[in-house]
């Protein structure tokens, strides 16, 4: 798929600086993960979750995680869309996330490197069981 020395083997750092830089075409599509508390911040996340719905139709918003599921760390909830949403739907929930903690990170086909270096946060940073993600 792609010819790029930007892989993570180990979990380290990608400091690759004599690789060829990743082509962004590569990005297949988008997950926003917004955490919650299900004890205290459940009622905003709906919130953002109706009007991200009203607002953006083309969006796919997946179920209610009230527990911790895979390598997120907090109860969330997922977006996923397309790259042309992007310049859309960034800027909207820089605006409009509520104090919530945002995750937007790309779908690339290599989920590890996609969460731990490709991210990007809104609001904070939470520890992502990255172990989850790594293979063997
Ligand atoms: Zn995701």
């Amino acid at each position: 798929m792609s010819d790029s020395t930007n892989t993570v083997e180990d979990g380290s750092p990608n400091t690759v600086e004599d690789g060829a830089a990743t082509d962004p075409r590569r990005i297949r599509e988008y997950h926003a993960h917004v955490y919650y508390d299900p004890a205290g911040t459940r009622g905003r996340a709906a919130l953002v979750r109706d009007r991200i719905a009203a607002v953006f139709p083309e969006a796919r918003l997946g179920r209610w995680h009230d527990q911790p599921v895979g390598p997120h760390p907090q109860a969330m909830y997922q977006i996923a869309f397309a790259p042309e949403l992007l310049p859309g739907l960034l800027p909207w929930l820089m605006l409009n996330r509520l104090g919530l903690t945002v995750l937007v990170h790309p779908d690339t086909g290599d989920d590890l490197t996609d969460h731990a270096e490709h991210a990007a946060w809104l609001g904070g940073m939470l520890p992502l069981r990255l172990d989850v993600l790594r293979k063997g």
